[in-house]
């Protein structure tokens, strides 16, 4: 594991005073060795250590810091510049937007396509995902089960073995069916191979994509970086997605195709969840390598998560006409989170309406949740219980004026009434309500 390594190598610093041209010189071929084992290539291993070496023998020892200490930060500002330093974003642009995947078979396009479909949708804009791949038809039905599962619509035509209408036509559909972003997966071969390449080129120079992303899984180490080229030198291509980063994979992938291929990795995949996608951030990356772990993205996740689940709860309370202060004051938080108060309204039925005369900043929240948090619990869970003398005390509690809890109290049961209206018109219409 290269971690490891990389630690055993910055042993050999540690304790020392200073970093000197020997105990650099061993240690950068030490670091050297811990790449080419991760699958770095060796030309992009001897580049990287040449540098980390110019840059240690450049320094100054702060009595702060550990040559070893200095020496992790030098080989991590390093990495980082080697995976191209900033995070670079997907470009989304067209009417429709059009991506389009290509990759080895078993590289993990299909199952990235339903995690990219899945990440749009996630910013509210409407995805098609198209099934391209007209040599397995089992392909076409994974696309299909992994769209079910994220509630995308899915393009396929079945009789149809030319990829290249598949993919305009699908474009066609995306125009007539107002879908904003196109995810065309293709097929690929075992090895790189003729007609493929041919394939994706011709689906390419049709239809024009605004972003074409390479797939490939992080496992295969070096010929990972040979099928980059390959890829690349054919269809010039925008940018990475490096798959299966969870399990085993070490970092060499990451490392060596950035430099080899000049494009910039995009995106990782770090399982066969839908949300187990990533974008790649270098630093984090070369954190990670460096057994930092990346945590970031971790809390990053963990934070998206918390907040679906919390809207599929609120979604609960509501249809059972359950909503308290609790619910509210949590929908508060959330809404902070977001910044936006617009984005509210969608949310909870009739909260629009109740706060239309509430400016919208994070300082207007105030009164309210200091009305709330002098609730006691029993009250938060049980509106219902807040009769005069309870809102007095509330009204003491919180600083504020018996007006303003009794206009709480007022904007809060027209929010219910609003709601149970709407849970009832669901019943009897059927589905009305659409939330989360
Ligand atoms: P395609 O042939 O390029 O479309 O690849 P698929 O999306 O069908 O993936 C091939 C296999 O790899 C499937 O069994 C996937 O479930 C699995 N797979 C894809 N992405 C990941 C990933 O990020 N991590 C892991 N562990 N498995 C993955
Ligand atoms: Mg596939």
């Amino acid at each position: 594991n290269l971690s490891t390594k990389l630690d055993r190598a910055f042993k050999t610093l540690k304790g020392q005073g200073s970093i000197t041209e020997i105990n650099v010189a061993s240690t950068v071929k030490e670091i050297r060795r811990a790449l080419v084992d991760a699958d770095v290539n060796y030309k992009v291993a001897k580049e990287v250590t040449d540098k980390i070496k110019d840059e240690a023998m450049g320094r100054e020892v702060l009595t702060a810091v550990s040559p070893g200490q200095l020496m992790v930060k030098i080989v991590y500002d390093e990495l980082t510049q080697l995976m191209g330093g900033e995070k670079q974003d997907i470009v989304i642009k067209g009417e429709p937007a059009v991506v389009l995947l290509s990759g080895l078979q078993g590289s993990g396009k299909t199952t990235f396509a339903g995690k990219l479909a899945s990440f749009i949708k996630k910013q509210n804009r409407t995805v098609l995902l198209v099934a391209a791949d007209v040599y397995r038809p089992a392909a076409i039905d994974q696309l299909k089960v992994l769209g079910e599962q994220i509630g995308v619509e899915v393009y396929s035509e079945v009789e149809n073995k030319n990829p290249v209408q598949i993919a305009q036509n699908a474009i066609q559909f995306a125009k007539q069916n107002n879908k904003k972003v196109v995810i065309i997966d293709t097929a690929g071969r075992l090895a790189v191979d003729e007609e493929m390449m041919r394939e994706i080129e011709q689906v390419k120079r049709a239809i024009n994509p605004s972003e074409t992303l390479f797939v490939v899984d992080s496992m295969t180490g070096q010929d990972a970086v040979n099928t980059a080229k390959s890829f690349n030198e054919r269809i010039n291509f925008d940018g990475v997605v490096l798959t299966k980063l969870d399990g085993d994979a070490r970092g060499g992938a990451a490392l060596s195709i950035r430099a080899v291929v000049e494009k910039p990795i995009k995106f990782i995949s770090t399982g066969e969840k839908m949300e187990a996608l990533d974008l790649f951030y270098p630093d984090r990356m070369a954190q990670r390598i460096l057994g930092m772990g990346d945590v970031i993205s971790l809390v990053e996740r963990a934070q998206q998560q918390f907040d679906e689940e919390e809207a599929k709860r609120i979604n609960q309370k509501i249809r059972k006409n359950q909503f308290n202060f609790d619910d509210f004051l949590s929908q508060l938080e959330q809404i902070k989170k977001m910044g936006n108060l617009k984005d509210l309204v969608g949310m909870i039925p009739g909260m629009g309406k109740a706060m239309k005369d509430v400016e919208i900043d994070d300082d207007a929240f105030k009164p309210i949740e200091a009305i709330i948090r002098s609730m006691t619990p029993q009250e938060r869970a049980n509106p219902d219980l807040l009769n005069g003398s309870r809102r007095k005390r509330i009204a003491a509690g919180s600083g504020q004026g018996i007006q303003q809890v009794n206009n709480l109290m007022k904007q809060f049961d027209e929010m219910r009434k609003m709601m149970r209206t709407m849970n009832k018109m669901s019943q009897t219409k059927g589905g009305m309500l659409q939330m989360a």
